[in-house]
């Protein structure tokens, strides 16, 4: 038995080491990683430039706290302000945290505005993470079952419709914000159809209202969908962008970003963390962004995302059982008509690393180096699987 809490369902493989978007496991047996850590593995594995930052930092500054100024992130928050117009960041650990951040300032600038119980926009089927506020955000009874009490201010409505969030709006004197991913990852690749209007929509209905809207860009941000950010897709532009998945490529480093008002809106002693934008995480973030932008990784996500629909459009699109194929850069979906989780074990007999969520979505996020080569392959690999498990051949 091992001594590891049984929170995870895990598979039976350990890995050894990794290049590029190709693992190895302790037997040498290779696997093509279209999980890249759950979307964090941007850069893949092994990337020589980001071992190499990360080795210098580690041997001459890993950790100093916020008590003092800390130059890699302050280099970190420029490039994030810069890349994604805005004002302010405050660095996290994790993608939950960065979203705790982000509930605290919308409270605290409701707070401001004299509403004394403020409350929270969020959506069905969305995740924000598994802090007692971040999974009470999250929109899956299943991950709240057995956590009440909840935390209260939240109020939730359908994802990609307008008009619930105006009927909120008609009746909710104390809403202070909206928190909504632009596209929901573990929701299952839904993409808001189209998303450039839902996004002017609630931006719209912010601005009319003096709310913030607030993207969790967690899954969607740092070139995941072949932009820098989901939001870069549209003219909008939003108050507070949360970010940590893909951010530091593996090293853990998540941020709320702010813009405008939202920028100054906590103080000295409001907020904190002991560990969140060390050197060490804050390199891991520079070195990432700055990779993706000299080896031209967004371009190269949006085409190769886009190349790979169309070929599962192609090859899988048209079976009764495939209900849609989807996507965004690297960020894709091939939902089914039935469940389909035995397809994670039957890819990994394979050589496939691949994800399936809401049961009946099978999620591919690689990482943004994955090659042409790489993608065939991982088009071939997951259309036969699909095929024979439609045909109800499928064997591990
Ligand atoms: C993964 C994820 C989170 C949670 O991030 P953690 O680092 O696991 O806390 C939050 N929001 C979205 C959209 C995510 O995909």
């Amino acid at each position: 038995m091992s001594h590891v809490m049984n929170t995870y369902g895990r598979l039976p493989v350990t890995f050894s080491h990794g290049q590029g978007a190709w693992l190895l496991d302790t037997d040498g047996k290779r696997y093509l990683d279209a999980v890249a850590g759950v979307a964090v593995n941007g850069l893949g594995h092994a990337h020589p430039r980001l071992v190499q930052a990360i080795s210098e930092q580690a041997a001459r500054l890993i950790h100093v706290s916020n008590l003092y100024r800390v130059a890699e992130q302050e280099a970190l928050a420029d490039l994030l302000c810069e890349r994604a117009g805005m004002d302010a960041v405050f660095f996290s650990n994790s993608g939950a945290e960065a979203n705790e951040g982000a509930i605290k300032l919308a409270r605290l600038h409701g707070h401001g505005r004299g509403i004394e119980s403020p409350a929270i926009i969020v959506m069905e089927r969305s995740f924000h993470g598994r802090t007692m506020a971040t999974l009470t955000a999250t929109g899956n009874p299943k991950a709240q079952a057995g956590f009440e009490p909840l935390v209260p201010g939240f109020i939730r409505v359908p994802y990609d419709d307008l008009d619930a969030v105006r009927r909120v709006a008609a009746e909710h004197p104390n809403v202070v914000a909206i928190l909504v991913e632009p596209i929901q990852g573990e929701g299952g690749i839904r993409i808001p159809a189209p998303l450039p209007a839902y996004l002017q929509g609630l931006r719209e209905i912010c601005d009319d209202h003096g709310w913030l809207l607030m993207l969790d860009e967690v899954q969607t941000g740092i070139g995941r969908t072949g932009r820098w950010f989901g939001f870069q897709h549209t003219p909008v532009l939003p108050d507070v962008l949360t970010l940590a998945k893909g951010l530091g490529s593996g090293v853990p480093v998540g941020a709320l970003v702010a813009r405008g008002a939202a920028a100054t809106t906590f103080s000295p002693g409001k907020h904190g963390s002991t560990f969140g934008g060390n050197p060490l995480a804050c390199v891991a973030g520079l070195t990432t962004l700055q990779v993706m932008h000299d080896d031209g990784l967004l371009a190269h996500a949006q085409n190769l995302g886009g190349w790979i629909v169309e070929a599962f459009r192609d090859r899988i699109g048209g079976l009764p059982g495939v209900k849609q194929v989807r996507g965004l850069g690297l960020m894709i979906g091939i939902e089914l008509d039935r469940p389909c989780p035995e397809l994670v074990k039957v890819a990994l007999g394979r050589g496939m690393l691949i994800n399936v969520t809401q049961d009946s979505i099978i999620r591919l996020v690689p990482p943004l180096v994955l090659t042409a080569d790489d993608a065939r392959e991982l088009v071939d690999g997951v259309s036969t699987i699909v095929n024979e498990f439609l045909a109800g051949r499928s064997a591990a």
